[in-house]
């Protein structure tokens, strides 16, 4: 009674979603501290003084947020944590201008960037030829190729966890092929310069589309929003879950040239019309007012990663540089799997792949200060 189609899915597992007792989370990537205060005030302002629009349906286009996404990047450089905060206002660091305006018509908002990045395969990707990716990236890639019978073509990485840029642009070169990676890439942690992204641009196939998925950005990558200037194939897939603290609501977006973003548009409106309910749309332009609130919480997610990374560095754990909200590492003698299940012992979760090549290696989400000064005295008793 199943349709043939279900033999080639291979559903994405997310990160444990507790029930049995209160866990300190970091192993999910969400972020440790709460929306702004402005954000609940948004939700409640909409349910009760505007409780007729909760009938109603939404703005399919979500055009108020798609100005705010855009105001708050060209305010931001799409950095939180290196954009110059002074009172409530931010303002990008000289390196992370965007010499142009992004424009709403720039963007396109989906029901979370999962949902965004299906839409960006199905518009983007066809059956004809594979689509170029690390082999160790985001896991729901693979998963969307299955689900739209896209072939895949995963390049290992370098020894030392970087992407093969070389191999992946002849093998894409080869087969006249798109390319998606994230950057900062998961769940290594590391990032490409912009520089570098452009330089593979150019020696990509100008005439296919060329992904970068940003969900990590914001804790001290280089965005990839200013090389829209010089690339009409360049498509850059972003995430309110993690430095907007939003991960409950559902909130990705693109941004791209407006053509390509019309495309994406024609690919939504032919699958449900609106993805993004009337409140995550509140909610998500309230966010984006205050994003010198979200990008002091950046730079402290930063911070205590670094400052994580040392002690466990100090105490011989080999730990990849992360630019991210998480670390990815390991320690000699240890499984990963002992790791995992020794700190879930101790009341906190962090995430361990059986996935061959990183079977090693436990994934922790940077938390609060309090919370990892918790899991520090949990991986000194290990
Ligand atoms: N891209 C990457 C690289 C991610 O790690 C995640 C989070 N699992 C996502 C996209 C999806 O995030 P969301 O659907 O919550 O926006």
């Amino acid at each position: 009674m199943l349709a043939k189609r279900l033999e080639k899915l291979h559903p994405y597992v997310p990160g444990e979603q507790p029930k049995d007792r209160d866990y300190i989370k970091l192993n999910a990537n969400e972020n440790p501290y709460p929306p702004h205060p402005a954000v609940a005030e948004a939700i409640k302002g909409a349910v009760d003084r505007r409780t007729e629009k909760l009938g109603l349906y939404p703005d399919p286009d979500a055009n108020v947020l798609r100005t705010s996404i855009a105001d708050m990047l060209n305010s931001t450089g799409g950095v939180f944590c290196t954009s110059k905060i002074s009172g409530e206002k931010c303002e990008p660091s000289e390196k992370d201008k965007i010499p142009f305006t992004v424009t709403p018509d720039m963007i396109f908002c989906g029901n979370g960037s999962d949902e965004v990045l299906s839409f960006v395969f199905y518009t983007f990707f066809d059956s004809d030829r594979p689509l170029v990716m690390p082999e160790f990236t985001y896991s729901f890639y693979p998963v969307y190729c299955g689900y739209y019978g896209i072939p895949m073509d995963a390049i290992p990485l370098k020894s030392d966890w970087t992407l093969d840029k070389e191999k992946m642009l002849s093998s894409a070169n080869k087969n006249n092929s798109s390319i998606i990676f994230a950057n900062p890439n998961a769940p290594t942690g590391l990032s490409l310069t912009r520089d570098e992204v452009a330089e593979m641009i150019r020696k990509a196939p100008r005439d296919r589309i060329f992904v970068v998925d940003e969900a990590y950005c914001d804790f001290g990558g280089e965005s990839c929003i200013p090389l829209l200037k010089d690339f009409d194939n360049l498509v850059i897939v972003r995430t309110f879950s993690k430095s907007l603290s939003f991960a409950g609501m559902r909130l990705g977006y693109v941004v791209s040239s407006p053509d390509l973003i019309k495309a994406i548009f024609t690919v939504k409106n032919s699958f449900n019309h609106f993805p993004v309910d009337f409140i995550t749309q509140t909610a998500g332009a309230a966010s984006c007012k205050e994003a010198w609130y979200y990008a002091e919480n950046a730079k402290k997610i930063a911070d205590e990663r670094d400052s994580f990374t040392e002690f466990l560095r100090q105490r011989g754990w080999f730990v990849i540089d992360s630019r991210t909200n998480f670390v990815f590492t390991k320690k000699d003698g240890l499984s990963g799997d002992a790791i995992y299940q020794a700190v879930k012992k101790s009341g906190i979760l962090i995430r361990h792949f059986a996935t061959p090549g990183i079977e090693d290696f436990v994934r922790i989400t940077i938390g609060t200060h309090d919370q990892m000064e918790q899991l520090k005295k949990t991986l000194e008793s290990l």
